[in-house]
């Protein structure tokens, strides 16, 4: 098997190693990985990294080698990115409810690599409908289901969407199947454009823009009834209290380090008696993030990733780590 590592910040090298099935793993033939901001971080050594690891939290592919009938050889999947910890109180029982699961490429090595051996209950069998290169998108979908979820969101209500990251677009795009109305802000106007291009009818460009002004003339003065702040969205998480209308709900969606601090005045949370929540996976929403790709009710289209070869994806990620756009380079390895 050819994986890809981190060695240390700014240094990662293809390695070959050698692993075996058993009765509870399968080997699975990867066939794309996507890679984002947080391996981007753990290249650049700005995350909470500890090396060796592999990097890759995204990752479709084939079973290649199976010992029971539980799945056919040749069947597509989609990998859900977290392994139960197997030693805390809830692994002993159940580990699907796992207290303390490693996240692949980040707390855990990841998907860059040609062949891997997983738990079976990592894995999800893909309907013919959903391609591999949409497929491979699943987290992001399960994250911002997740982010929905705990906003309690109802039909008619504002959301202020703030960073236009992978999960901020697919977001906002869930939100108008929910029927909600999304605004998208971000300074990145292509970014805008793209998610405007997919139906997301409000867009703010922060650099542009007084965002409380847009959003008071959107909702006629009454401001958004829930938010969303988009970790590597590039935006600073202090803008949402003062989007959210008194009473409203906000998420903070995603893993990353902010500039490495986010500075939050809890004052305003307090004044307008707001509930923060953070979402920081999607474990648990993958069956759900399938159906929504199977029924074409998400559009991952917008995204549109850097493409390389699975020779070049070290280089490439070497390289846009250089280029410094924390919010949100994607590159979608084929393998
Ligand atoms: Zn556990």
């Amino acid at each position: 098997m050819k994986v890809w590592q981190i060695k240390a910040p700014n240094s990662i090298a293809l390695q070959e190693v050698h692993e075996t099935i058993g009765p509870d793993t399968v080997k699975v033939k990867l066939t794309h990985c996507v890679l984002a901001t947080s391996d981007l971080q753990s290249l650049k050594g700005s995350a909470d990294t500890s090396y060796p690891i592999t990097p890759g939290r995204l990752g479709v592919g084939v079973v290649s080698e199976v010992l029971d009938e539980s799945l056919k050889r040749g069947q597509r999947v989609v990998i859900e990115p977290y392994i139960p910890c197997g030693t805390c109180v809830a692994c002993r029982t159940d580990p699907r409810q796992c207290m303390d699961f490693f996240v692949m490429g980040r707390t855990g090595d990841g998907l860059l690599r040609d062949f891997v051996v997983l738990p079976k209950n990592c894995l999800y069998p893909l309907p013919d409908q959903v391609k591999d290169n949409e497929a491979v998108f699943t987290d992001y979908i399960a994250i911002a289901l997740k982010a929905l979820g705990a906003l309690n969101i109802e039909p008619g209500q504002h959301i202020a969407v703030l960073g236009a990251s992978p999960i901020g677009m697919i977001l906002s795009g869930l939100a108008i199947y929910y029927q909600c109305v999304p605004i998208l802000i971000d300074s990145r106007q292509d970014r805008l454009d793209a998610a405007r291009d997919n139906g997301v009818y409000y867009t703010v460009n922060s650099a542009l823009s007084d965002i409380n002004k847009r959003v008071v003339e959107i909702t006629g003065g009454r401001m958004c009834e829930r938010s969303v702040f988009s970790m590597a969205g590039g935006e600073m998480p202090q803008k949402i209290l003062s989007l959210t209308m008194r009473g409203g709900k906000a998420a903070l969606v995603g893993h990353q380090a902010v500039n490495e601090m986010c500075n939050v005045n809890i004052v305003d949370i307090v004044a307008k008696s707001l509930e923060i929540v953070g979402v920081s996976d999607g474990k648990g929403f993958t069956s759900r993030a399938i159906n929504m790709l199977a029924n074409a009710v998400v559009n991952v289209n917008a995204l549109a990733p850097a493409v390389v070869s699975f020779a070049a994806a070290g280089p490439e990620l070497i390289h846009a780590a250089g280029a410094n756009d924390i919010g949100g380079s994607l590159i979608s390895v084929t393998i």
